[in-house]
């Protein structure tokens, strides 16, 4: 054998997925035959959760016409028109282009990468969802964090996001509702942000991929509907609202000044046609399940609600952990006070209990404190199970 190791790319070194790399310490412990209960993934179909029958049905109606070639790279007509209804719908003003993708997942790191050069940086929320971190990471930009503030119930600190905007910044991202806090951003708070990108220039990236998903009768308030004029990109997909992960669809909408975003939206789509399209037989999943039945959704907010009380409640019995309360999603993110490392506390609770979070430093934290991301789309009595066990964990691990 010889001795040549293939070097990776510098652009590898920094990628974590924190979700995903917890699960192999999870399947060693598995191996040793604990009983595991899963905390971790934000997937809805590994528990009690299924995705409207009427989308299952178009999407398989499609392969049976074998619809099963290469589709448009920007995506089939129907779903377009589609998700402009959508769009209206939410508000969004002065749409100058529409998207499908892969996934949210890819439209937006095709739109990070027709966006940002090597030096410039981009306002990234923290904590918040790691897959911007990792397309960074690949892109060699900078990232440039800004906080949510907890103790405004995990809304962005705008007076954080002043202090980091400079010369070189070009867009800010914002997850609402967010991942991993579960916070749904206040119309006040939107419009601080939408001044503050017309007063530097930047794109605002708004992914709104859970935007179905409120609990308490909450409204959610696209950002793109309260500016018509400052270049925004609108992501939303089929994965959460629709809970089809699997089938990996998602889109962009780019919306504003049409002069100011048209060589923008060139640059986008000369990256869609090189990748040819997104999956074709699932686009057609798309106009149903946007302008069908949604039943499924009140059915769903109901159950959610549920687990987010029993979560709440639990954490915040807890002595030393305390959690805000969610208003979307499906995930908390307690904080855990007087600890060293959110990691060795994750870590221990696994081998010890069996249950799996994620550790708090995987989506970033304010510098000091210590987190866990808790997914509470398992049943109610898995729930409980797993929030008995992190109680008398911490308790132990407090004493030693
Ligand atoms: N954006 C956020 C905030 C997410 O939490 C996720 C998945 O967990 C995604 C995007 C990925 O979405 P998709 O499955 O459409 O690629």
């Amino acid at each position: 054998m010889s001795s040549f190791v293939i070097k990776p790319a510098i652009r590898t070194e920094n990628i974590t997925y924190a979700v995903r790399d917890i699960v192999v310490l999870a399947s060693e412990v598995a191996k040793t035959g604990r009983e595991m209960l899963y905390l971790n993934i934000g997937d809805p179909n590994q528990f009690d959760w299924e995705p409207p029958k009427h989308l299952i049905e178009a999407t398989y109606d499609a392969m049976k016409k074998n619809l099963n070639g290469y589709s448009p790279s920007s995506g089939i007509k129907q779903a377009i028109d589609a998700i402009a209804i959508e769009a209206e719908r939410k508000g969004i003003k002065n749409v100058q282009d529409i998207f499908v993708t892969t996934g949210a997942s890819e439209a937006i790191e095709i739109c990070l990468t027709a966006l940002v050069n090597d030096g410039e940086n981009v306002l990234t929320p923290t904590p918040g969802y790691p897959l911007y971190t990792a397309i960074q990471s690949k892109l060699q930009t900078i990232e440039n964090p800004y906080y949510l503030d907890e103790n405004n119930g995990w809304q962005p600190d705008i007076n954080d996001i002043k202090k980091k905007i400079n010369s070189k910044t070009r867009a800010i991202i914002l997850i609402n509702p967010n991942n991993p806090t579960g916070s749904n951003f206040s119309k006040e708070t939107l419009q601080e942000i939408v001044d503050l990108a017309k007063e530097h220039n930047l794109v605002i990236f708004a992914d709104e991929i859970y935007d179905k998903l409120l609990m308490d009768g909450k409204k959610h308030v696209s950002i793109a509907s309260l500016d018509s004029e400052v270049p925004m990109v609108t992501f939303g997909g089929l994965s959460k609202n629709y809970m089809v992960p699997g089938f990996r669809i998602g889109w962009g909408i780019v919306s504003g000044n049409r002069e100011v975003l048209k060589n923008y939206i060139e640059a986008i789509n000369k990256i869609l046609r090189a990748r040819l399209c997104a999956n074709h037989p699932a686009q057609y999943g798309i106009a149903p399940s946007l302008l069908g039945d949604q039943s499924h959704l009140e059915i769903a907010m109901k159950k959610l609600t549920r687990r987010r009380d029993l979560t709440v409640e639990a954490m915040n019995s807890i002595p030393g952990i305390s959690c805000v309360s969610p208003e979307g999603a499906f995930y908390a993110f307690p904080k855990i006070d007087n600890i060293k490392s959110d990691n060795d506390w994750c870590s221990k609770l696994i081998k010890e209990t069996g249950v799996v979070v994620v550790p708090g430093s995987g989506f970033g934290q304010v510098p000091g404190t210590n987190h866990f991301r808790i997914v509470f789309l398992p049943p109610e009595n898995i729930l409980e199970k797993a929030y008995k066990a992190i109680s008398e964990f911490h308790l132990k691990y407090m004493n030693e």
